[in-house]
């Protein structure tokens, strides 16, 4: 075992060494960006300093270059999630694109009545593309209920699957509460049904390693920004007959065979969803990103998450007042809270005044907010370069809001 030095790790993350407010930075709003390691830095900086052309073009060396490292990032993409074929895995600008092109291309098999099931814990990206296509298509979007605890309600499930179910769209990890979800009993059973099946892993896969040969399911969605690459790339895996058969999401150049005034016809996939430049140079820093995951002891840093969240939740007691929203048996190091006689938002300019970044808001997940009956929260989201030391100052930071503000 390679172990876990969180402290050689975050030496790896320059943006991580600085102060904010005259104090350390404490960065825990990782699920909304997390931050990058010096090896994407590079791997971008080298690309545009050596390799930068347009792909796919054929022309000239630098074009070659471009090509080969732009595959390149897709292969490691692939194997990252364990695809049957880079013909599989589609670039995207993230999450919210990916789900958008497949909403989109699935519409053509929808009719009135059909129902797209969702869950109450969906991120506004895996619901609104859904309702947008229901509403061009006479289907319906309908939502699994959450329990209390903030798991998926399997009776709720049992009860909504049917013959008319179409698709199946969950989170596997919610964002809000960190919930792992059991997407994988969930996703067989949906297939007794014939329902084709998506996953929202935008907070997944910044926690653990998918594979889409045992998660079975038709499609997986993933942005790079999230798992310590780039903005303004993400991947769309899905199964190659089902994208065979889904129309493009844009025209353009790049994903067509053959255009004419008569007749115009696609390319083979992945292109035939690519239309336009794509974006090079963040697809070879997302593939830097994974690199550096690989090269990481894995269980070790999920040991080491763990310990973050057991830590977290040894400490809430020690701020009266403080309630934390959902407690499911299996989640990753998110918590999310409200603070009595305060507001979340005025929770997080005081918690930033002490240097530590948490998120606060509905965190585009409005219907959930509805459900636990609160306008929004605050959310402190972990990565595994944070300390425990990290999350005794957020609660020494509460404790200290709580005496001087409630
Ligand atoms: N789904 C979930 C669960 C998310 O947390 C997010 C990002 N907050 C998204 C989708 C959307 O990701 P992006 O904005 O990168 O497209």
């Amino acid at each position: 075992a390679k172990g876990f030095d969180v402290q050689a790790i975050r030496r790896d993350f320059p943006i991580l060494s600085q102060e904010v407010n005259g104090k350390p930075l404490v960065y825990l709003d990782n699920g909304a960006s997390a931050q990058k390691p010096q090896a994407v830095l590079d791997a971008m900086d080298r690309y545009y300093r050596e390799m930068h052309s347009n792909v796919h073009r054929g022309a000239h060396t630098l074009g070659d270059r471009a090509t080969t490292a732009f595959e390149g990032a897709r292969e490691t993409v692939r194997r990252f999630l364990n695809a049957g074929s880079t013909r599989e895995i589609i670039w995207t600008r993230g999450t919210t694109e990916a789900i958008n092109v497949v909403a989109n291309g699935l519409a053509p098999r929808l009719k009135e009545g059909d129902e797209i099931l969702v869950s109450h814990m969906e991120h506004h990206a895996n619901i609104v593309p859904w309702q947008m296509i229901a509403e061009r298509t006479g289907a319906k979007v309908i939502p699994i209920q959450v329990t209390p605890e903030g798991e998926l309600d399997l009776d709720s499930f049992n009860s909504l699957l049917n013959e008319r179910t179409r698709i199946l769209a969950l989170a596997h990890v919610s964002n809000v509460l960190g919930t792992v979800n059991p997407v994988a009993p969930l996703i067989e059973q949906a297939k007794k049904f014939g329902v084709l099946t998506l996953l929202d892993a935008a907070q997944a896969v910044p926690h653990f390693q998918p594979n889409m040969q045992e998660l079975g399911c038709d499609f997986y969605t993933f942005s790079s920004h999230k798992l310590f690459g780039p903005t303004g790339i993400g991947v769309l895996y899905g199964r190659a007959e089902l994208l065979e058969e889904m129309p493009p999401y844009q025209g353009g150049g790049e994903m067509i065979e053959r255009v004419s005034f008569e007749r115009t016809t696609w390319n083979v996939l992945p292109y035939k969803f690519e239309a336009g430049t794509p974006a090079i140079a963040e697809a070879v820093g997302l593939g830097a990103a994974i690199d550096y995951l690989n090269a990481l002891d894995r269980p070790a840093m999920e040991a080491a998450e763990m310990a973050l969240l057991e830590r977290a939740n040894e400490l809430v007691p020690s701020v009266p007042g403080l309630k934390i929203l959902g407690n499911a048996a299996r989640k990753v190091p998110v918590l999310s809270f409200t603070l009595e006689g305060l507001h979340p938002s005025d929770l997080g300019t005081l918690l930033d005044q002490q240097g530590i970044a948490i998120r606060t808001g509905h965190h585009c997940a409005m219907p959930l907010m509805d459900f636990y009956g609160v306008p929004g929260t605050a959310r402190a989201s972990f990565a595994f370069y944070n300390t425990l030391d990290e999350v005794d100052q957020l609660f020494a930071g509460l404790q200290k809001i709580q005496r001087l503000f409630t």
